[in-house]
């Protein structure tokens, strides 16, 4: 249909970005990106009036966001070229054809499009992409590519790690002589702190580490950040908890990437900021700064002899659950964590409000008091059921 309406309007449509790469490779994605040559703009109002989808213009980067009726949300872009006023900023975006648009894309396994128009599925393969994807292959368009922005060696990295693929020989040379150029420096912090989230946020985390390690970088954006064996196999052990969460915590959602960041501010924490250091904004900052200090406080306590459920329980409830994974790599006790995580966490007081109501109290200000009384009770295993609740209160 989207074909069909740019046709008919003149235009053409294709389908492009990672989307082709992962059908081609059998994996999931569900983020739908169209360029459209002509105005994507005029062309999303336009689908959206017909499919009646809700719209979002950006005038300034000719996109548009269409939100469809189903809830499924697609981009539409107009086929641009970029040119880059200085290394690092903001494009500057001109209409285009949809070959220059590919160019300006990071890597050839990106750089695929599906003509939508025309021919429809007929695929664009103008930087050898598809012979990439076949042998496995991160590689950038042309030499100037990390010049002109810096961030897609983070991009590199996540795309290695998450596809299993190598760097080209090329594309790491090229990523080696920015790194000693200092090219990073000249971008936004943000924009690598983006791009390193979203590393964090990919599977092989530890795979990720090891090529920034040996690529340096981490280092060149603070001279103190260095990678060794020991802080990649606390990153190991990060993963595999971060991972079983999904199972212990049930229902409790977390932030991934900030596991990964508190580990990392704590473990640099004496020499400097690692999260300040990779650009984090002042609100993950805190949040992360501030966790990453309740760890050593936590761990005295878990790592305590004859420690009991409550101690455990009231250590560790007033910590970001993010900080209690971070936690894990770095404590000698991970069965009591463990056990924090799978049991004591997802305790619940047995009695509430309005079963003290039903034993005839007038609501007053030491429920709070009485209910947490007897919650304590519970953490010591001293009552296990309602009755023994309720036995506990007319004694007390
Ligand atoms: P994911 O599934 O992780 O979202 P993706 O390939 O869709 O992977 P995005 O970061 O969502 O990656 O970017 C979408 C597309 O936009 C990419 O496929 C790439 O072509 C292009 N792109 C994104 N960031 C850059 C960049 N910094 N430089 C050049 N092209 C980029």
């Amino acid at each position: 249909e989207i074909g069909e309406l740019a046709k008919s309007m003149g235009y053409n449509a294709y389908l492009v970005g990672g989307i082709i790469r992962d059908i081609i490779l059998g994996w999931e994605n569900l983020d739908i990106d169209i360029v459209i040559e002509g105005d994507g703009i005029v062309f999303a109002k336009e689908f959206a009036k017909i499919k009646q989808a809700k719209v979002a213009t950006h005038e300034r980067f000719k996109t548009a966001t269409l939100v469809m009726k189903d809830g499924m949300r697609i981009d539409i872009a107009t086929a641009r070229e970029e040119y880059y006023d200085l290394p690092g900023a903001l494009p500057v975006v001109e209409k285009s054809s949809i070959k220059l648009d590919l160019y300006r894309r990071d890597f050839t396994i990106n750089a695929l499009a599906m003509k939508l128009h025309d021919e429809f599925g007929d695929l664009l393969d103008f930087f050898g992409g598809l012979n990439d994807i076949k042998n496995k292959k991160i590689r950038v368009l042309h030499m100037l590519s990390f010049v002109d922005d810096p961030t897609r060696m983070y991009r590199a990295v996540r795309f290695a790690a998450r596809l299993g693929f190598d760097i080209g020989q090329q594309t790491d040379r090229l990523i080696k002589v920015a790194v000693e150029l200092g090219i990073v420096n000249k971008v936004e912090k943000i924009r690598i702190f983006n791009e390193i989230v979203h590393i964090l946020n990919n599977d092989n985390v530890k795979s990720s580490f090891e090529m920034l390690k040996s690529y340096r970088l981490i280092r060149t954006l603070d001279n103190k950040l260095i990678i060794d064996d020991r802080i990649l196999s606390y990153i190991d052990e990060a993963e595999e908890i971060v991972k079983s969460c999904s199972i212990f915590c049930k229902n409790k959602k977390i932030k991934r990437e900030r596991v990964f960041l508190i580990l990392l501010e704590y473990l640099f924490g004496k020499s400097t900021s690692f999260s300040k250091a990779v650009g984090a904004d002042d609100q993950t900052y805190e949040f992360v700064k501030n966790t990453s200090k309740k760890i050593p406080i936590a761990n005295g306590i878990l790592s305590k002899k004859n420690v009991n459920d409550l101690e455990i329980y009231e250590a560790l409830s007033k910590i970001p659950l993010e900080g209690i994974l971070a936690l894990y790599p770095l404590t000698k006790e991970k069965e009591r964590l463990i056990r924090y995580l799978e049991d004591l966490m997802h305790r619940e007081p047995i009695i509430k409000g309005k079963d003290l109501i039903k034993l005839g109290f007038k609501p007053s200000k030491i429920f709070g008091q009485m209910i947490n009384d007897i919650f304590k009770q519970q953490l010591l295993g001293k009552i296990k059921d309602k009755i023994e609740a309720i036995k506990y209160i007319e004694e007390n």
